[in-house]
């Protein structure tokens, strides 16, 4: 009995005060008499924003949770969320982003819906990273983690290099395995114009997702692109979209985990590359 009461002296005790982040708290729900609770969250009033969960869920492998405005990586590092830095221009988001500024422009899986805005590029919005550090931040790093697998082994039957982090490779072999049972298709997916390749993307200081081995670009020859439309590179360029590739490779890529260039105003119409986080 003395030791019941004892706990319960000890369980009404108030909260300490000044708990270093990242300590466990003590906390009362509100509106009831205890008994008291614990929560691991890191400091007081964290909240998860949506975009944060959506990275939790789809990189399961890498990010173990969010507290005080920081992802937080199972090897126990953490990625600053949001940098707090208000109304960055459309060339300081693709420049300088934060985590957060990745899901500005909301990706819409399906068909697309034109005429697309000026400069809405879902998925344009990349901080590096947060790549380097899962796909390698070296090129030597990245093809550590490359494997071969053969494209459309029945109607192509190309060799492509990409990674198997976040088992991409796998991905990559499903939709190659059900495209594979569309003839009507072939043409698209012959001559695959690029998986893996370390570069720039061309007049900026930015990595190429290609860098990664997690992105592809199908034949180039049935493709469209922004800067062989307008025959320039300069991004504030008046653009027509065109597209030729056929809505339903679209959705495979998309059913696993796969964005699309050809949803750009900046389209790209051969590229796609994983990025489960934007799908919806
Ligand atoms: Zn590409």
């Amino acid at each position: 009995m003395r030791t019941i009461i004892l706990l319960l002296i000890y369980l009404s005790y108030p909260p300490p005060q000044g708990l270093p982040t990242g300590t466990l708290r003590w906390i009362m729900p509100a509106g009831t008499q205890g008994p008291l609770r614990e929560t691991p969250l890191g400091q007081k009033g964290d909240t998860i924003p949506p975009a944060a969960k959506k990275l939790i869920e789809t990189y399961p492998n890498f990010i173990s949770g969010y507290a005080g405005n920081h992802l937080i990586f199972k090897d126990k590092t953490k990625m600053l969320w949001d940098d707090g830095i208000k109304n960055k221009s459309f060339k300081t988001l693709l420049d300088k982003p934060d985590l957060k500024d990745m899901f500005t422009q909301k990706y819409t899986a399906g068909l697309l819906r034109e005429p697309l805005a000026s400069n809405f590029d879902p998925g344009r919005i990349r901080y590096e990273p947060f790549f380097l550090k899962m796909y390698g931040a070296t090129e030597k790093a990245v093809e550590k983690n490359l494997v071969e697998i053969t494209w459309c082994p029945k109607l192509v039957g190309q060799r492509i290099r990409v990674t198997k982090i976040n088992g991409i490779d796998k991905k990559l072999a499903q939709i190659s395995k059900e495209l594979d049972e569309h003839p009507e298709l072939k043409r698209y997916l012959t001559n695959i114009g690029g998986t893996f390749t370390w570069r720039n993307i061309a007049g900026t200081h930015r990595h190429s997702m290609h860098s990664f081995g997690m992105t592809i670009d199908i034949n180039t020859a049935y493709s469209d692109y922004w800067q062989w439309a307008c025959k320039c590179s300069n991004e504030n360029a008046v653009i027509k979209y065109k597209n030729r590739i056929p809505q339903l490779i679209v959705d495979t890529f998309e059913k696993y985990g796969f964005i699309w260039g050809g949803k750009w105003y900046h389209y790209d119409t051969m590229h796609f590359e994983y990025r489960p986080e934007l799908i919806q």
